[in-house]
């Protein structure tokens, strides 16, 4: 029952981001035509755009790659926007891929719908048994209705629509705003200004004791369309490396790739998130897909990627 995706037309959503843009990199082995669109055509969360696009472009496979996205600090700061960006980007193009009877669609949520205090590896089943992690629950609310309007489309339609969740992701193109941007990416900012300064010390926020698997973009986007070619089903899927790490490890090793030797200082003050996140992917692996790029290669090839775009006002400050 392998979905062909040669000589489709594949919309996806969201292909600026950094998963969106190594979705169409992957796709491009595909044989099928990739169409995108920007945010000043299209604005995603105008169901009016969304609509009039869909019919025009009319794709017979979507992949929902577009969201509100962030770390921990612009998700507890910015509710409103993760919850109502997320809500209308799903609700417009999974409403508008029904009215045009697109053949395919995938969601994409994240590891963060899961419960607080999940049992760890997590499993699917895990979804909705339990509260969620307060620091991201409007996006994990948001993500959480993505996935069950897929499912409700299948069921009510006999739509082939799903989901996967993927863990922690990083990669070039990744957002290094230390404002709005993830551990990975804001460690990898930090030892590198840190070296270039010459600094003593870098900061990290929490504890340093939460655990978090990560996994490269490429290997996700990669998961993405096999998952696209291989599955069809109402439960989401999660799409994960299998290990992960504490937030003071990940340190030590984005610290030993960057070559800043200086010392890790802990900021409790700033908030820890949920304490462990590591997924089940078992389903995934049962279904023949595995990760390829290894953690400390990863890190390595997006330090190379952030050095030769790292924007020069980021340097402004440094002499
Ligand atoms: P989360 O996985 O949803 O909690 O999102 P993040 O990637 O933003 O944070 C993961 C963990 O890394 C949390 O425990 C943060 O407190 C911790 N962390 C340590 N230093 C930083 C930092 O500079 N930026 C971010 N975003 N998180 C950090």
């Amino acid at each position: 029952m392998t979905y062909d995706l040669r000589g489709k037309r594949v919309w996806v959503a969201g292909h600026g981001g950094m998963v969106g843009g190594a979705v169409v990199k992957r796709l491009t082995c595909e044989q099928c035509d990739v169409v995108t669109v920007g945010r000043d055509v299209v604005d995603l969360r105008r169901q009016s755009d969304v609509e009039a696009f869909v019919a025009d472009a009319s794709p017979h496979v979507i992949v929902i790659a577009a969201a509100k996205v962030g770390g921990i600090l612009a998700n507890e700061t910015q509710p409103a926007e993760f919850l109502y960006d997320n809500l209308m980007i799903e609700a417009n193009i999974i409403a508008a891929a029904h009215e045009n009877e697109t053949e395919k669609l995938l969601f994409l949520g994240s590891s963060c719908i899961y419960p607080k205090l999940a049992p760890q590896p997590i499993p699917e089943e895990a979804l909705l048994a339990g509260p969620l992690e307060p620091t991201n629950e409007w996006y994990a609310v948001a993500k959480i209705a993505g996935v069950k309007l897929a499912q409700a489309y299948r069921r009510q339609y006999g739509r082939d629509y799903v989901s996967a969740m993927p863990t922690n992701l990083y990669g070039p193109g990744d957002n290094f705003d230390l404002a709005s941007s993830h551990v990975l990416p804001a460690l990898i900012r930090k030892a590198h200004e840190a070296k270039l300064r010459g600094d003593k010390t870098i900061s990290v926020w929490g504890t340093g004791s939460p655990r978090r698997e990560f996994l490269h973009a490429d290997d996700c986007a990669d998961a993405l369309v096999f998952l696209l070619k291989e599955y069809s089903g109402e439960n989401h899927i999660n799409v994960g490396s299998g290990e992960d790490i504490t937030i003071l490890e990940l340190t030590r090793l984005v610290c030993d790739i960057v070559g800043f030797d200086g010392e890790i200082l802990l900021d409790p003050t700033k908030p820890d998130g949920t304490p462990r996140k590591l997924m089940n992917s078992n389903k995934l692996l049962d279904l023949g897909w595995r990760p390829r790029i290894p953690l400390p290669t990863g890190i390595q090839q997006t330090y190379d990627w952030y050095v030769r775009h790292a924007p020069r006002e980021a340097f402004a400050d440094i002499g």
